[in-house]
């Protein structure tokens, strides 16, 4: 059983639709795959439909964008009830954050001379609920300034570099709690990617461990053979679930194929039991 729980649509900033993610979750024989795109559930209902319509599994999960001790961070949450109010009222706070710094970064772009507008990202994101960076590098290809996402981010987008405008992101503690009382379960993403590592030591993990999260996305390209061997080891110490999944975004990140890394099915079994834990507690069963 081949099971993939981190994956984005163009409801987010992959390039496939919900429908077509699961289409080509199917294709690569897979059978379960979670669709987590960044900070909405907009692309669950269509990708629920296909799901019955080719034999996947579709697990409605989101990645949403957290801080922890002034770092960003991304938590995978799966399953949280899309009612729970005081997590729907997070979302659009993020969601809002996204749409507020999209101008000032289409600003500085324009500041060093490139003639882009709103205009030039909708066309490329027109499926898209959340609408973030990627839209802009896609934007930014699309207008012939550079030849790739990855090219974009490097030059313009990513922190430190002059078009980069930070946005709100939900405070981590607050949203693992948050998630706990939707009857959902929450995984930390890439926990030593980019920017999370320096902060996320075996204690940090600990305090998270408290906090309520679930488990650790330990098989992730972003993590070194090395890397992978530690983020084990500290999920057995606190008795955390350990997953591996592509982070799939269609032909919007390289490296990234479905199915590249996958969730042991003991784990898998284990996140769910613990899924049924939480919404019984959460009353949302
Ligand atoms: P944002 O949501 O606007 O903060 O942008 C973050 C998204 O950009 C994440 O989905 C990353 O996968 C993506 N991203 C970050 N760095 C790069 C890169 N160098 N090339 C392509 N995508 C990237
Ligand atoms: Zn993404
Ligand atoms: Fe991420
Ligand atoms: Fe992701």
């Amino acid at each position: 059983m081949l099971i993939d729980l981190h994956t984005h649509s163009s409801r987010s900033d992959g390039t496939d639709s919900p429908r077509a993610l699961v289409g080509c979750a199917a294709a690569a024989g897979l059978d379960v795959i979670a669709i987590t795109d960044h900070d909405t559930a907009a692309g669950w209902d269509e990708a629920l439909e296909a799901a019955d319509e080719v034999g996947v599994r579709v697990v409605r999960g989101l990645e949403i964008s957290c801080r922890y001790r002034g770092a960003g961070m991304h938590l995978l949450a799966y399953e949280p009830a899309p009612s729970h109010q005081p997590l729907l009222d997070e979302l659009v706070k993020v969601l809002a954050g996204r749409s507020m710094r999209l101008p000032a970064m289409l600003q500085r772009l324009r500041e060093l001379g490139i003639g882009i507008t709103g205009d030039d990202v909708t066309a490329v994101a027109a499926d898209a609920a959340a609408t973030g960076r990627p839209h802009v590098a896609d934007a930014l290809v699309a207008l012939g300034v550079v030849i790739s996402r990855d090219e974009a981010f490097d030059r313009y987008l990513s922190p430190g570099r002059p078009a980069y405008v930070d946005r709100y992101a939900a405070d981590l503690v607050t949203m693992i709690g948050l998630i706990a009382d939707a009857g959902g379960v929450s995984v930390i993403a890439h926990p030593w990617g980019r920017a999370s590592r320096r902060v996320l030591s075996t204690e940090a993990f600990a305090d998270l461990a408290d906090a309520g999260l679930v488990g650790i996305e330990v098989d992730h390209n972003d993590h070194s053979s090395a890397d992978r061997v530690a983020l084990r080891d500290i999920a057995q110490d606190l008795d955390l679930v350990r997953t591996g999944s592509s982070d799939y975004h269609g032909s919007g990140k390289v490296g990234h194929p479905l199915g590249c890394n996958t969730t042991d099915v003991d784990q898998y079994d284990s996140l769910r039991d613990r899924l049924r834990a939480a919404s019984r507690t959460a009353g949302t069963a």
